[in-house]
């Protein structure tokens, strides 16, 4: 199977922060766990570098616009290895390939009959790239996101018909009710639909910097529609030189709130008008919300992404947002939150399940896993080892990150229990309890497998050092007990390493 995820293209003008490290961590999760479970992924990100706020910073440099663009992507694409992302492409807009297949796209939309000339008058955000309707009006014709007074605009402009897919697109979300999540996303995205859709803005006037309109050159394309056609158009040059479309199409789009109408109505309606099937569907997610009162130990009272991954490693970021903030919810980030997860969870639960296990089995098993059966009583009950793995994979099918990791994190708890309660280091002096003892050694190396195993995808370099220190070569998703044991184990520095207060 094909499982295709996306990112939003990151407008080029902002500086690379924590938010959209946070929409790229989650559609990276998703797709290394699906590599996982060998589904034929392809995972895209990239920027949009379109539209009248790149002209304008550019013109305010004395630049032309591509010059700005040049220097401002490959801040997003150094980003990624920083953050241990794996993705397959990086789209440019500005890429000449993008620009002729959203020409030939928006040709198709042309002559099925969707677009037509006419002129445009209303108040016009140039921050959003958007007019605003007059229920979206904040107070004084001021925008509701930038609190900016707005322009009054009148301009001929080319509209699409998105008024033509009022039906179909109440019948899309008749029909499939996971179309949009989480439920009060869709229900937003419902309710903007039933209150009737109007024809939007397809082209601009007066601009220069962005695709021409292949019937109308003097018309540059509304931004939206070109920034959206990116989870399309870079299928057709991505893959040097196959078209990829029919292998990956259609995408799972993982979003934040401020861009849901776009990719909820405006986007499948467009795709309907080309000819194209909707996306399988996308996530919402929600803010990250700066909290900084306390002063932490080492990391100041603001959380500096940056700082995290230089002082703690990509990954413990990665672990703290998802498990921090449901996903799909707004929630709260700090310095003092990070630590107190970092101590809590990551050194003192898996760090210590971590290098308990391997110590046990060095020191009582001569650094092989015995082979054994594995204990039903690790593997049974609410928590138990047995179906980790069925309700992750179950949790992810449907972008729950945080329940997912929630699922995992239980399981760790548990082996953690279970070493209190087995003793295994009493075990060991008694030598009739041999057979027992290897029972229990086998257990806590095979649910530390299955549970890396599943955190892997979280953190992607813990996870490889675990797996390699376990002795355990596959990297696919496994059950409790698919591996006899037998392997040799190797002794590991500590993976998350106590936190030192910073030097003042
Ligand atoms: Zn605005």
């Amino acid at each position: 199977m094909s499982y295709y995820v996306t990112t939003p293209i990151y407008y080029v003008n902002a500086e690379p922060h924590l938010g959209h490290a946070y929409s790229t961590i989650a559609a990276d999760i998703l797709a290394r766990h699906m590599r996982q479970r060998s589904e034929d992924v392809f995972f895209l990100t990239g920027t949009d570098e379109h539209g009248e706020p790149v002209a304008q910073a550019a013109q305010k440099l004395g630049i032309e616009p591509r010059e700005l663009v040049d220097r401002n992507a490959p801040k997003f694409e150094e980003l990624l290895p920083q953050i241990n992302v794996s993705n397959d492409f990086f789209i440019r807009t500005s890429d000449p390939e993008h620009e002729a297949k959203v020409q030939e796209i928006v040709q198709i939309v042309h002559d099925n009959g969707y677009v037509y000339e006419g002129v445009y008058e209303g108040w016009y955000c140039p921050r959003c790239a958007d007019f605003k309707s007059e229920l979206e009006l904040g107070p004084g014709q001021t925008c509701p996101i930038h609190k900016i007074p707005l322009e009054r605009e009148r301009e001929e402009n080319w509209f699409f018909r998105l008024s033509a897919f009022q039906d179909q697109l109440e019948r899309l979300y008749a029909e499939r009710p996971d179309f949009v999540r989480p439920q009060a996303r869709y229900n937003e995205a419902l309710s903007f639909i039933r209150g009737g859709l109007e024809d939007v803005s397809l082209s601009r006037p007066k601009l220069t910097w962005g695709v021409r309109l292949p019937w109308d050159r003097r018309q540059v394309m509304y931004v939206w529609f070109d920034a959206l056609l990116n989870y399309v158009t870079a299928l057709s040059y991505a893959g040097g030189g196959e078209d990829l479309t029919d292998r990956f199409w259609p995408a799972l789009h993982i979003i934040g709130k401020d861009i849901l109408k776009f990719h909820a109505v405006y986007w499948p309606a467009f795709l309907m008008a080309a000819g194209y099937e909707v996306p399988k569907g996308m996530f919402i997610h929600g803010y990250l919300l700066m909290e900084g009162h306390k002063m932490s130990k080492s990391l100041g009272n603001v959380l500096d992404p940056f700082e995290v991954i230089e002082r703690f490693g990509a990954d413990a970021l990665r672990y703290y947002c998802f498990r921090e903030v449901s996903f799909g919810q707004d929630g709260s980030v700090s310095p003092t939150g990070f630590e107190a997860r970092y101590d809590s969870e990551l050194a003192n639960e898996y760090g210590n399940l971590a290098s308990r296990t391997l110590a046990m089995i060095d020191r009582f098993r001569d650094g092989r896993v015995p082979a054994a059966e594995p204990d039903p009583e690790l593997a049974g009950g609410g928590d138990g080892l047995a179906r980790v793995d069925a309700a992750v994979c179950g949790l992810l099918d449907r972008a729950e990150l945080t329940q997912a990791l929630d699922e995992i994190w239980k399981r760790v708890r548990r082996l953690n229990r279970y070493v209190e309660e087995t003793r295994p280091w009493d075990l060991a002096k008694d030598d009739e309890e041999a057979g027992r003892l290897d029972q229990v050694l086998y257990s806590l190396a095979e649910g530390l497998r299955v549970t890396t195993l599943l955190l892997l995808a979280y953190m992607p370099e813990i996870g490889d050092r675990m797996l390699d220190a376990l002795g355990a070569e596959d990297r696919a998703i496994a059950a409790f007990g698919s591996h006899g044991g037998g392997q040799r184990i190797e002794k590991l520095p500590p993976l998350f390493p106590k936190i030192e207060a910073a030097a003042v």
